[in-house]
């Protein structure tokens, strides 16, 4: 510390030991003084100081006046008095020169660093010029096999390939002349070194020269690399393979972050419709998604950057280059990274199973020829209608439409043309209705219209639901083009509303069908409503039916016996008509079951019972005199009449009682005759040859022509008692009488009239020319036992 006059006002011990002086001895004394050679630069120095100035340098070579040199740190100052004025300068001086020689580097000064040697996990090796090992330390030990005394004094050749030795000497030879004081020795991978038994590893290593005493020194840091190598090619390989697997599957890929695609593999770019991966990377992901999508995908995207958890796999629509959209499955998930989060997604096209699962709904919910629903469907959207219609209040209506004379149609235009019409039918029925009402088919010609929201009146309901029928009968009675020719159809529709009451699908769709047969009925191009009473009788008749099945194997059926008599009242024979005489309900007459069992076959084995019963009767019959010569007439069914084994059970009969077949009339009606008449020819003639007759009921209200007449063998014409019942008042039913009885004769066949009741109609059909009879003026249909007893109680004998 100095005062203006650069005068010592204080100093350091170092600075006393710099002097050689003592404290006193330089208190007081100018600093020019003692340093009399003091340069012009450094009082300069002292003067910016004096001036307020700090002026310093961390690292300054000073050349003594003896020539040596030093390495110096100092600072001037200035010092302020208790005033604040400049009181004079500290001057601080550091010589650095002995930290600053370079310490040359010595086995010793390694030797010292022996801690940190020892404990180093790499070898470290150090050789002088000569290539003399000087230091091996516990991991080169390990590392090479050999202990560092074996080691000490060897050349450093024994840790290298025999055929690397040249070039490694030359290395650090010429690393010993270059001004860098390490560097690495070469590039990764490709060093090798031996170990003491020989084998060989790779290494990576890094060399450094020092020089000590004028002698230079070489120490390595080798490193076996083996299995990181081994590491590193697995993890190439494992990339490549991974790589491979991206390119080659049949899967898109994309990475990407934050919501930007960073990469993308070659399907994805197909997929997508690009060219190259330039196109869509650094573009957000979003814009490969069709834009009604996007929402929805975005959304995910931030949860997922959020760090929310999403499902990982969704569909979505994907956006193709060119416009175009197609369906797609996303599996994305996110991976967190060193360098931040990347999300891969899995992107895989799902079009054609997206049509696939399009056409097994197609096939499963629609039918193939009209493309409309079919009966799967229909269920579903009924069972949605009557909930709506539960719902709101509303009535709704369900149509069931069946077309007139369709199997007639494909039956002689072939099903080509059958399908046609079907499928125009099924464009004009959905042209009738709104887009909300349904259009069905259930198959064949039936198909089925659900109006919905028909208001909240059933009236009115009724009314809108009559409106549109008229509407359909007018579209579908329109003519229709089928292949070359024009065609006219007519339907029966069947409606029943539903709305106000809890009803199932099937109870509805079986209403609707009753409907429709009402229609049928009615006489076709006919609309009904359900009406409950209806189904009543339908119930009664299913009951009815479940019945019938049983009433043959109950015995419940008995002949009953009519007499015929001819002009002068005598017996000559009988008709057997069938009664059913059922436990609860008592007798039930013909009329109405027949046609219930022809509809369900039943007819056939009731058919046969009577065939036998009426043999039996017959046989009994020819054992009685009184009896012997009667004949028996018997219904028959066409159903019956036209099974192929018709005539055998007929002839069995009559062959298992030994009865004439003389005396066995089969009674068919001209409905019968009609249906196949070379058929019913053949079958006539078989039983005629046999000797079995035939009559032909109910003539007159047919439609049979003398022509068809003329050939079928048969024996007798029984009038109609329609006619019958009105001869005495109707003049008209007198002619039709005289025709029958004209054609009778002319083909030379007998007559017989039936429902004769009153005496004054058997006189006009005496009149008429008619000599047989049947009706209550003679007997009703009785039991045999009261038959018998009324024929053995008549006074006329018969056959006489
Ligand atoms: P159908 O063959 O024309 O039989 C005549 C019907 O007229 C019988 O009715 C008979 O009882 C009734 N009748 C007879 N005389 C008179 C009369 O003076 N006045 C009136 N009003 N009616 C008279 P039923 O027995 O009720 O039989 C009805 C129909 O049932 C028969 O008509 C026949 O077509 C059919 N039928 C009866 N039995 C059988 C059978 O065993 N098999 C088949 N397939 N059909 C049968
Ligand atoms: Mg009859
Ligand atoms: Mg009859």
């Amino acid at each position: 510390m100095l005062d203006p006059d650069m005068k010592y006002l204080a100093c350091s011990q170092r600075w006393l030991q710099e002097y050689g002086r003592g404290y006193a001895d330089l208190l007081g004394v100018g600093h020019y003084e003692i340093n009399p050679d003091i340069g012009e630069v450094w009082k300069a120095v002292y003067r910016r100081g004096l001036a307020g100035e700090t002026v310093r340098n961390d690292e300054d070579i000073w050349r003594q006046a003896d020539g040596s040199e030093h390495w110096l740190r100092w600072f001037v100052m200035p010092w302020h008095d208790e005033k604040g004025a400049i009181g004079g300068i500290i001057i601080s001086i550091d010589d650095l020169t002995e930290r600053k020689q370079i310490e040359p580097v010595s086995t010793e000064t390694l030797a010292r660093l022996g801690g940190i040697v020892d404990s180093a996990t790499d070898a470290i090796i150090t050789v002088d010029e000569e290539m003399r090992v000087s230091l091996f330390n516990p991991a080169a030990e390990r590392m090479f096999g050999y202990s560092a005394e074996e080691i000490y004094d060897q050349t450093i050749d024994r840790l290298i390939p025999v055929g690397l030795q040249q070039a490694h000497r030359r290395h650090i030879q010429r690393f010993g002349k270059e001004g860098v004081t390490s560097r690495s020795m070469t590039s990764p991978g490709q060093l090798r070194a031996v170990r003491s038994d020989g084998s060989e590893f790779l290494i990576e290593a890094s060399i450094s020269k020092a020089s000590v005493g004028g002698e230079q020194y070489f120490t390595a840091i080798v490193r076996d690399v083996t299995e990181r190598n081994r590491t590193q090619n697995l993890l190439r390989e494992s990339e490549m393979r991974l790589r491979a697997l991206i390119e080659q599957s049949p899967i898109g890929l994309a990475t990407s972050r934050d919501g930007v695609t960073v990469d993308v593999n070659a399907v994805y770019l197909q997929m997508f419709g690009y060219d190259s991966a330039a196109e869509v990377c650094g573009q957000p992901v979003i814009e490969q998604i069709a834009p009604r999508c996007r929402a929805d995908v975005e959304g995910r995207i931030k949860r997922r950057m959020r760090g929310e958890s999403v499902e990982s796999s969704y569909e979505s629509i994907g956006l193709r280059k060119d416009g175009s959209q197609f369906p797609i499955f996303i599996s994305a998930n996110r991976i967190e990274f060193n360098d931040g989060p990347l999300t891969f997604a899995f992107l895989i096209d799902i079009s054609r199973q997206k049509a696939s699962e399009e056409e097994i709904r197609r096939l499963a919910f629609y039918d193939h020829l009209t493309s409309l629903p079919n009966r799967r469907l229909l269920q579903d959207r009924l069972e949605q209608a009557l909930r709506s219609s539960q719902r709101t209040g509303r009535y709704g209506a369900l149509l069931f439409i069946d077309l007139d004379d369709f199997k007639s149609l494909n039956d002689t235009m072939g099903h080509d043309t059958g399908d046609a019409l079907l499928q125009q039918v099924a464009v004009r029925l959905k042209s009738c209705v709104r887009e909300s009402d349904s259009v069905a088919r259930l198959g064949g010609d039936e198909f089925v219209v659900i109006l919905e929201d028909l208001g909240v009146e059933s009236v009115g309901a009724a009314q809108q639901t009559e409106s549109i029928s008229t509407k359909i009968f007018a579209t579908l009675n329109a003519p229709y083009r089928l292949v070359s020719h024009e065609y006219h159809c007519t339907a029966s529709i069947g409606v029943t509303l539903f709305g106000d009451q809890k009803q199932t699908n099937e109870e509805l769709i079986k209403q609707a069908d009753i409907a429709m047969y009402q229609a049928k009925k009615a006489g076709r191009n006919n609309m009904r409503f359900f009406d409950p009473k209806m189904q009543e009788t339908i119930n009664a008749q299913a009951t009815l039916e479940g019945e019938l099945r049983q009433a043959l194997e109950r015995r419940q059926f008995q002949l009953f016996y009519q007499i015929q008599v001819d002009g002068a009242n005598r017996p000559f024979g009988a008709e057997a008509l069938i009664r059913w005489i059922h436990p609860e309900r008592g007798l039930i007459s013909p009329a109405r079951f027949i046609a219930l069992a022809e509809d369900t076959e039943l007819i056939l084995p009731i058919g046969q019972w009577v065939v036998e019963t009426a043999c039996a009767q017959i046989k009994i019959w020819a054992q009685n005199a009184l009896t012997r010569d009667l004949v028996l007439c018997i219904n028959v069914s066409a159903k019956q009449f036209y099974r192929s084994d018709f005539v055998d059970s007929v002839r069995n009969a009559v062959q298992r009682n030994a009865i004439n077949p003389g005396r066995l009339i089969l009674e068919l009606t001209e409905s019968v005759l009609l249906e196949d008449i070379e058929d019913t020819i053949a079958t006539m003639k078989a039983l005629c040859e046999f000797g079995v007759r035939f009559s032909l009921d109910d003539f007159g209200t047919g439609y049979s022509s003398l022509q068809y007449l003329k050939r079928l063998p048969l024996h007798q014409l029984k009038i109609d008692q329609s006619f019958v019942r009105d001869i005495t008042v109707d003049s008209s039913d007198v002619a039709i009488v005289q025709t029958i009885i004209a054609m009778a004769r002319s083909l030379n066949l007998g007559v017989i009239a039936e429902g004769v009741e009153t005496e004054e109609q058997r006189q006009i059909l005496i009149g008429e020319g008619c000599d047989e009879f049947q009706g209550y003026l003679f007997g009703r249909p009785v039991v045999i036992e009261e038959f018998d007893a009324a024929l053995s109680r008549s006074s006329m004998p018969f056959g006489s």
